[in-house]
């Protein structure tokens, strides 16, 4: 199959559901060697075998991305695997949802360590490679929570503000290399990732709402996301931000 990221190699960490699976499936369609980086394995064994069907020679990495150093060998096993890494998509997220007041600290902990600074580590393992070759495209993956900070979303909204400045600080660091950075910031998606709050009066009022329009799909952010890494090298898509169109 030949495609507009041929010879193109990525990784999408969060791969085993949602947008992140989806991902994987469309920068494989687009031609791309793809790993792929969770901690369910046998769903990152399912998506293996439909990535290996579709041409993209894929790498099943395992790993708890909680943990800076994980997020750090995932990115040296794919270059070990196939030599290089153009495209790194930091995917990989939870949304623990809370008012403040009630907030289990440890939880947040863990959410801040997996948002940002697994994202920061992997990008950091990444750069070197990247700049050594002049090439590289690093997605990472914020929400409209990273423009709009709501009530019992406080933590959440840190983890994807701090996504947007740290992506954009980054840009700035590396646009000289020819590196790009793309931060997404999407609406609601239908996924798994309400499935894990633990407040419950939160998730029923996020649901409820969620339910109350036609939600953007997996499909519909992994399009954006193979769109923006495969514009011709001088084009750097900075930033996306999509909503349902039925999300105010
Ligand atoms: P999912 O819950 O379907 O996907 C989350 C992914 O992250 C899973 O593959 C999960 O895999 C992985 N993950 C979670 N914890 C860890 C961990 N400790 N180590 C490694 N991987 C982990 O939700 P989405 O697809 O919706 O979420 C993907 C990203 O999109 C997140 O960053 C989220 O914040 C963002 N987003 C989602 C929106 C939505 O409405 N759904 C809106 C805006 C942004 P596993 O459990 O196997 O480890």
């Amino acid at each position: 199959m030949s495609g507009r990221l041929d010879g193109r190699v990525a990784l999408v960490t969060g791969a085993s559901s949602g947008i992140g699976e989806a991902t994987a499936l469309g920068l494989a369609e687009a031609g791309a060697k793809v790993a792929i980086a969770a901690r369910r394995r046998d769903r990152l064994e399912a998506l293996a075998a439909k990535l290996q069907a579709l041409g993209a020679d894929p790498t099943v990495l395992v790993a708890d991305l909680a943990d800076e150093n994980e997020a750090k060998r995932i990115v040296a096993e794919t270059e070990a695997r196939y030599g290089r890494l153009d495209i790194l998509v930091n995917n990989a997220g939870v949304m623990y949802l809370e008012p403040v007041e009630e907030a289990d600290l440890g939880r947040w902990r863990r959410m801040l360590e997996l948002n940002v600074l697994s994202l920061i580590a992997s990008t950091q393992a990444a750069l070197p490679g990247m700049r050594q070759r002049r090439d590289g495209h690093i997605v990472n993956i914020s929400s409209t929570a990273g423009r709009v900070a709501n009530p019992n979303a406080a933590a959440y909204s840190a983890t994807k503000f701090g996504v947007v400045a740290f992506s954009e600080a980054l840009r700035r660091e590396v646009y000289q290399h020819n590196i790009r950075v793309t931060v997404i910031e999407p609406g609601v998606v239908e996924t798994e990732l309400r499935d894990h709050i633990g407040h419950a009066t939160t998730k029923d009022n996020l649901n409820a709402w969620a339910d109350s329009m036609r939600q953007l799909q997996s499909v519909d952010v992994a399009d954006a996301i193979v769109f923006c890494v495969s514009r011709p090298a001088h084009v750097n898509i900075n930033e996306l931000l999509m909503r349902p169109t039925d999300q105010e």
